[in-house]
C-alpha cells in the first residue's frame, strides 16, 4: 500500500453540492491511480448549520457514485479535545498565546478582517508573560505570527508555487473564547493526526492556506502537498450558483441523472485526456493524474451533462435502468411492473432509452405508454390530416389484423401498401398512427411500439381514433 492518503472533508451544512463532490471524485481517483487510502472527514464543528439530516443526504449521495472510504469516517467535532490539546502545545511552546481582549473588541477586529478592511489585531495580549496571565479569566488563543516572516510560500500541484505577503494576516484567533477551535486550525490538527499527505480541494480554499501551513510549521510538521483545483463556474464567469443550474447531487439524482454519468461529466470539467469524453470508471482510475487538471476555471455545460446521460442510458441494461430508477424511488419500478409484462417492459426501456436524456423522461414515456389515449388532441396531426384519413386508418386496422405475424417488418410492409393504396407517403399515415397509439407526435418508431403493444391493444388504440376523426 502506498503511502499517499487523500481525505474529503464536507461541511454537513446542505446537500452535497456537485463542486465539492468533484473534489471527492479527484481525491478517490487520485488514490485508487496510486493503490492509496482515500478517507472521509465530516467537518461538523459549525454546529448551528450542520444537520443529521444533511450528513445523511451527503453519506447517501457519496455512496450513489460509490466513493466509500477506506476507513471508518472521522467527526471533527469529536476531536475536540485534540484539536484544544495541540493549541495547549503552541502556547507551551510560545507559538500561541491567550488573548483576554473583550469580545466586542476582538470580534470588532474579526469583523473588520472579514469585511476586508485590513484591520488586524492589536497584538496587545502577545507579549503579557506566560506567569502573568489569568488563565481562569476567559480568553481565546491566537497564533504567534513569526515576527521575521515577510511571506509565507507553499507548493501547489496545479497552481504551481503560491506565495502570499504576511501583511493582511495578524495573530489569527485559533480558540474562540468559548473553547471552539476555529476551522483552519481543526483542518490542520485533523490532517496530520490522519497522515495526510496530498490535500484536494478547491481554489476556494487557497486563501485559508498560507494561515494553514503556517500552523503545520509551528506544530512541527512537514505540510501535505496541496492541489487546488479550478471552481466549476456559471455562465457568467463566475462560481456556479443555484440561479444557473442545479447544483446538488441530490437533484441530478432525482432529475434522473445516472451516478456513472454525472461522475464522468463533473471528471472532465478540470480534468482532461485528449479529446476523451467517455470513461469507463477502470480507464479513469487507470488515467487520472493532477498534472492534466487545469489552472482555470470551468464552466457547467447543462447540454453536454444531458448528451453524456443519454450515452449512459443507451449503455445500460433494462435490468441496470430499473435498478437506476429502484435508486430514485421505488414506485417507479413497482408502476412499470404493474403495467407491463418482463417481456414488454424490456422492449419498451430498449426502445425509449435511444431517445431519453434522463431516467425520468424515460419512465414517463414507457409508463405514460400503458395508458389508452382517449380524449386525442387532433390539433397534433393538423398537417397530415386529410378526407381520407379515416379510410386510409380503417383500411390499415383491417389488413394488420390480418396479420399472421405481428411484428415491426410485417408492419411496415402493411403501412406502406396502405399509403400506395391512397397514394400517400408514410408519414401522413405514421403521425395519427402515432397519436393514435401514445397520444402525442414524438415517440419511437410506431411500427416497433405496436409490435410490442400486440396486436390486440394496438389496433384498440387505432380504431378509437379511426372513430373519433369520421
Ligand atoms: N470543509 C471544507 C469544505 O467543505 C473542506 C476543507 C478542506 O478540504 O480542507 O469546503
Amino acid at each position: 500500500m502506498s503511502t499517499i492518503r487523500v481525505r474529503f472533508a464536507p461541511s454537513p451544512t446542505g446537500h452535497l453540492h456537485i463542486g465539492s463532490v468533484r473534489s471527492a471524485i479527484f481525491n478517490w481517483l487520485f488514490a485508487r491511480h496510486h493503490k492509496a487510502t482515500f478517507l472521509l472527514r465530516i467537518e461538523d464543528t459549525d454546529i448551528q448549520r450542520s444537520t443529521q439530516a444533511f450528513l445523511d443526504s451527503q453519506l447517501a449521495s457519496l455512496a450513489w457514485f460509490g466513493l466509500m472510504p477506506d476507513e471508518p469516517i472521522v467527526y471533527q467535532l469529536s476531536r475536540q479535545e485534540e484539536h484544544l490539546k495541540a493549541a495547549r502545545r503552541l502556547i507551551d511552546e510560545g507559538k500561541a498565546y491567550p488573548c483576554f481582549c473583550e469580545p466586542r473588541e476582538a470580534d470588532e477586529v474579526i469583523h473588520a478582517l472579514e469585511q476586508g478592511a485590513g484591520a488586524k489585531y492589536s497584538g496587545k495580549c502577545r507579549n503579557i508573560a506566560p506567569e502573568e496571565r489569568n488563565m481562569q479569566k476567559p480568553h481565546a488563543i491566537r497564533f504567534k505570527l513569526p515576527d521575521s516572516l515577510s511571506t509565507v510560500t507553499f507548493k501547489d500541484v496545479i497552481l504551481d508555487t503560491v506565495s502570499v505577503s504576511t501583511d493582511q494576516l495578524d495573530d489569527y484567533v485559533i480558540i474562540r473564547r468559548d473553547g471552539t477551535p476555529i476551522y483552519n486550525f481543526c483542518v490542520v490538527v485533523d490532517d496530520i493526526s490522519m497522515k495526510i499527505s496530498h490535500v484536494i480541494r478547491g481554489q476556494d480554499h487557497v486563501s485559508n492556506t498560507p494561515k494553514q501551513v503556517l500552523l503545520y510549521r509551528a506544530l512541527g510538521e512537514q505540510e501535505p502537498l496541496f492541489a487546488h483545483i479550478p471552481l466549476i463556474l456559471g455562465p457568467t464567469g463566475a462560481k456556479l450558483s443555484k440561479r444557473d443550474a442545479s447544483v446538488s447531487v441530490e437533484e441530478y439524482r432525482a432529475q434522473g441523472y445516472l451516478a456513472e454519468a454525472l461522475f464522468n461529466y463533473l471528471v472532465r470539467l478540470g480534468w482532461s485526456h485528449g479529446d476523451d469524453e467517455v470513461f469507463t470508471r477502470d480507464q479513469l482510475v487507470e488515467v487520472f493524474d493532477l498534472d492534466h487538471v487545469g489552472k482555470k476555471g470551468s464552466i457547467f455545460d447543462s447540454k453536454k451533462l444531458q448528451w453524456l446521460n443519454g450515452v449512459y442510458l443507451r449503455a445500460s441494461s433494462s435490468e441496470k435502468l430499473l435498478g437506476s430508477l429502484d435508486l430514485i424511488d421505488p414506485v417507479y419500478r413497482k408502476n412499470l411492473e404493474a403495467a407491463w409484462s418482463a417481456t414488454e417492459l424490456d422492449a419498451l426501456l430498449t426502445l425509449y432509452k435511444e431517445r431519453a436524456v434522463t431516467l425520468i423522461e424515460l419512465y414517463t414515456a414507457v409508463h405514460g405508454c400503458a395508458a389508452e389515449p382517449t380524449a386525442h388532441d387532433v390539433s397534433l396531426i393538423a398537417k397530415w390530416q386529410t378526407a381520407q384519413t379515416p379510410a386510409m386508418l380503417q383500411a390499415f386496422i383491417d389488413q394488420a389484423s390480418a396479420l399472421a405475424v405481428f411484428d415491426h417488418d410485417a408492419l411496415a410492409a402493411c403501412g406502406n401498401a396502405v399509403c400506395a393504396e391512397f397514394a400517400t407517403k408514410l408519414v401522413a399515415l405514421a403521425q395519427p398512427l402515432r397519436l393514435a397509439l401514445t397520444g402525442g407526435t414524438v415517440s419511437p418508431g410506431v411500427f416497433d411500439i405496436m409490435a410490442i403493444l400486440g396486436k390486440e391493444r394496438s389496433l384498440a388504440r387505432v380504431q378509437v381514433l379511426c372513430d373519433a376523426l369520421v
